[in-house]
């Protein structure tokens, strides 16, 4: 794989990193109407609603503040020495267009811009929103039939409903994606979770349906590289998601979130999980919940976009899925 030089980011040696229009990683901005869209290969895409959040609303900022903390992220892995953006033709895709009035409308509109990507032959890395728009993106995604899913986050997002029957929040859209036959629920692994709780329904679902949780202190007692050979053979090599929830990481190093959880893997280890995905075959990948209005100093944004790199090279680690 080599990439056109058309899709290499700005160099920091070429123009400083505080200059310029912010796109994802300094990357051409390659909207669906844009001649070169269908020679794109790897899209970073914001999502930028949060009509899912169910207490402290903010992600809806996220994908501005991790543009602008992304001009950070320069060419090389240093620990794998991979160069993503000399392997695949990545670019900004820009933003979807959310309706927030409307959660319906929202995630047709998600979905819709999702189908673009996907008959572009282009693997979608997206940057939320909060959670609930990994659901519409999988609705995208998951055409010819069920994906794995490794997920990091603190909680399992697979609750029933919030609030007397609304079935679509980021607390819902794993239960949903299940129901809808987005998700084989056998190759799911949900890691890091934690935080006090309602009841058990959604351990009991899990439980039901075949989906392995490992809660934050399997994952301690255990460590990174036990845990995530476990999640590699659990997703095998057959089409996988990766959805990236920022409050997986301690609120010491990602406050700016909306449902924090005391007790989690610090910022080394947030970086770590991702290394050991190298060779799953990843279809599309997420971070999500990134809330700036908690973390107006962007913190937890620098955190959320090198975990993006992590993913984006991840992607990128073996050729399966490559056009
Ligand atoms: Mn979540
Ligand atoms: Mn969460």
């Amino acid at each position: 794989m080599t990439s056109d030089p058309f899709f290499h980011p700005v160099s920091g040696f070429e123009l400083p990193r505080f200059a310029g229009v912010p796109t994802f990683m300094r990357l051409p901005h390659v909207a669906p109407d844009h001649p070169r869209f269908d020679d794109v290969q790897i899209g970073l895409i914001g999502v930028p609603w949060d009509s899912g959040t169910t207490n402290r609303a903010g992600p809806r900022h996220g994908p501005r503040q991790l543009r602008d903390a992304s001009t950070m992220i320069r060419a090389q892995h240093q620990a794998s020495g991979l160069r993503p953006f000399e392997m695949a033709n990545c670019a900004d895709l820009g933003d979807v267009g959310p309706n927030p009035a409307d959660i319906a409308d929202s995630m047709q509109r998600i979905t819709a811009f999702y189908d673009q990507v996907c008959a572009a032959g282009i693997r979608p890395l997206t940057a939320g929103g909060d959670h609930l728009i990994s659901l519409p993106v999988l609705r995208a995604l998951a055409k010819d039939g069920p994906l794995g899913m490794v997920h990091f986050d603190s909680h399992t997002d697979l609750f029933h409903s919030y609030f007397n029957g609304q079935m679509y929040t980021h607390g819902t859209p794993f239960r949903r994606a299940v129901e809808e036959g987005l998700l084989d629920p056998k190759r799911v692994i949900q890691i890091g979770i934690r935080g006090s709780m309602y009841d058990a329904e959604d351990r009991d679902f899990a439980k039901a349906e075949g989906i392995r949780i490992v809660e934050i202190e399997e994952f301690f007692e255990r460590g990174v590289a036990d845990v995530m050979a476990e999640a590699r053979d659990i997703v095998g090599n057959q089409p996988t998601y990766v959805s990236y929830d920022i409050d997986f990481v301690d609120p010491t190093f990602a406050p700016g979130t909306g449902t924090p959880e005391v007790g989690g893997p610090n910022s080394y280890q947030a970086l770590q999980v991702c290394r050991e995905l190298y060779g799953v075959n990843i279809v599309g990948a997420d971070m999500v919940e990134v809330s700036p209005p908690f973390d107006q100093l962007g913190n937890t944004a620098f955190l959320g976009v090198s975990i993006m790199f992590e993913l984006l090279c991840a992607m990128l680690a073996d050729s399966i899925g490559a056009k």
